[in-house]
């Protein structure tokens, strides 16, 4: 069951309730209620909200006790910063929103009610609640400004109900990732890179396979999916396209300097040609 309401206690600034609007207008809640506030300023108020916000300030009633605001609702979690004496049974903001995320259509509506910027609610009014909410803080700095206690409090009923399908989940952007490559078309990425980097010298002709090795380790580490083999066999068609044509003859000249200049015998004593480094000794 989605929370219904935000009822402020005796709001002093108009930006808070402002600010209490556009948090409400994020996470799903349409009511707002003002109990005799001491300054209630549109303008103000609307400064610090969003236009999704305004529609939340449009909804926005003033009564002038807490017991009116509460008339119509089954459960009011109230809201504390001061945890000590007489205050028991206080639960935390996941607790409550878990408590109401696992209500039904029959339990009623609920209310967050949140007390003034200077003093808090009054014990008469906490009375009222059915349920007492405090969000953990540091010891010695407990009191929240208003509207952030709003945010944190209707954050995480928003967060319980999303988890219970109360709300409808938003889009995360960006395109669905394609599957994970396949064994067969990492080998066919492998073949065709193989052939690729002979075709521009930087594999040698002979054994390239060993040349190979720590190119297939890299795409092997790197978890690639299908649209990025698809990539990379894009990138090597093309630079097959613009790779000149090697002759047989270059080749085999080629493959004479390489095996002139040979690798150290960890690369099987095999000539190479162009950049390529061969397999890292430790691999
Ligand atoms: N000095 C007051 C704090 C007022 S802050 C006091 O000691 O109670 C204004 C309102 O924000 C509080 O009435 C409460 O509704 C909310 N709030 C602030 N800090 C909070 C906290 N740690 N837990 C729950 N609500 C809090």
């Amino acid at each position: 069951m989605p929370v219904s309401a935000v009822i402020l206690t005796r709001p002093r600034f108009p930006e808070n309730i402002g600010m209490a609007a556009r948090a409400c207008a994020n996470f799903g809640i349409n009511r707002l209620i003002l109990v005799a506030p001491e300054l209630w300023l549109r303008e103000k108020a609307e400064a610090l909200a969003t236009p999704q916000a305004k529609a939340v300030l449009d909804s926005i009633v003033v009564v002038e006790h807490l017991a009116d605001a509460l008339a119509p609702f089954s459960l009011a979690y109230g809201t504390t910063a001061r945890t000590g004496g007489w205050r028991t049974g206080i639960v935390s903001p996941a607790g409550a929103a878990a408590e109401i995320a696992a209500l039904g259509p029959n339990d009623g509506e609920v209310a967050l009610v949140f007390g003034p910027e200077d003093t808090g609610l009054e014990n008469s009014e906490i009375e009222q609640c059915t349920r007492l909410v405090s969000i953990p803080t540091m010891p010695d700095a407990s009191s929240l400004n208003l509207a952030q206690a709003v945010l944190l409090m209707v954050y995480e009923c928003f967060k319980a109900g999303l988890d219970q399908g109360v709300y409808p989940r938003r889009k995360l952007g960006g395109r669905k990732n394609s599957p994970p490559a396949s064994l067969e078309e990492m080998e066919r990425l492998f073949e065709v890179l193989k052939t690729t980097l002979i075709g521009i010298d930087f594999l040698p002709e002979e054994n390239p396979e060993w040349f190979m090795l720590p190119l297939r380790r890299f795409f092997r580490r790197s978890g690639l999916r299908r649209h990025e083999v698809d990539l990379f066999m894009g990138i090597c068609r093309r630079i097959n396209r613009l790779a000149p044509g090697k002759d047989r003859e270059e080749a085999g000249c080629l493959a004479a300097a390489a095996a002139a200049c040979r690798v150290p015998s960890s690369a099987q004593g095999l000539g190479r040609t162009g950049d390529c480094p061969g397999p890292h000794q430790e691999e």
